[in-house]
């Protein structure tokens, strides 16, 4: 099975070590470098790791490909086009919803992982499923970041561990994740739930 992960920070790093744990082929696509202030969250890295490519830094841990760049419409559809299942991590809404238009496009299954805070959520769409933006519709003006925010150190290994786990089902044929999303709105009041999700009329996805 081959998955692409989009972003190797926080949800990106137990991502993509749980899918090649699981016997995966990864590859990770990430821009930016290891800073001081991403260890006590991004466990893949430790301080040997300051100042190298994420992307390259997380391949050689996990034994995968790393690619570094920015995900974006340029590069979308190469990075993407040998997936089985394509899932993003990253600290950014315009690439989650690119993530997902991209792998739509491709008729691919897909996963979008987000953490924030105290709490987080996981995407799950396939073709024929209702798709991100049948719940979101657009990228918000003014989201919230990790880098602005914050988010519990802990908590991403949780979301991302999730997230890595309804990638392989969805890579692996079992589309049964997909039109759901997972959701975690604070772990201080709560435990996660889980909606199954209608595709909304109107939406990008119904086609022509
Ligand atoms: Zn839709």
């Amino acid at each position: 099975m081959r998955v692409v992960v989009i972003g190797a920070g926080g949800l990106g790093g137990p991502i993509a070590i749980a899918a090649a744990a699981s016997g995966a082929e990864v590859t990770v696509v990430d821009a930016d470098v290891v800073e001081l202030s991403n260890l006590h969250r991004q466990v893949q890295f430790g301080m040997a790791d300051l100042g190298r490519a994420k992307a390259t830094a997380l391949a050689a841990r996990i034994g995968g490909r790393g690619v570094v760049a920015r995900f974006e419409a340029g590069n979308a559809a190469e990075l993407t086009v040998d997936a089985d299942v394509v899932v993003d991590g990253s600290d950014d809404p315009e690439t989650k919803f690119l993530v997902a238009d991209q792998a739509r496009a491709l008729g691919r299954p897909y996963v979008i992982a987000a953490a924030l805070r105290h709490g987080g959520n996981v995407f799950a769409g396939a073709p024929g499923r209702a798709c991100y933006r049948c719940l979101f519709e657009a990228p918000p003006d003014d989201a919230a970041t990790c880098g602005d925010s914050g988010v519990l150190g802990p908590l991403v290994g949780w979301v991302g561990g999730v997230a890595a786990r309804r990638a392989l089902a969805l890579g692996g044929g079992d589309l049964d994740p997909a039109g759901s999303i997972w959701v975690l709105d604070d772990l201080r009041r709560g435990g996660p739930r889980e909606v199954r999700l209608e595709r909304r009329r109107g939406c990008v996805c119904e086609g022509p």
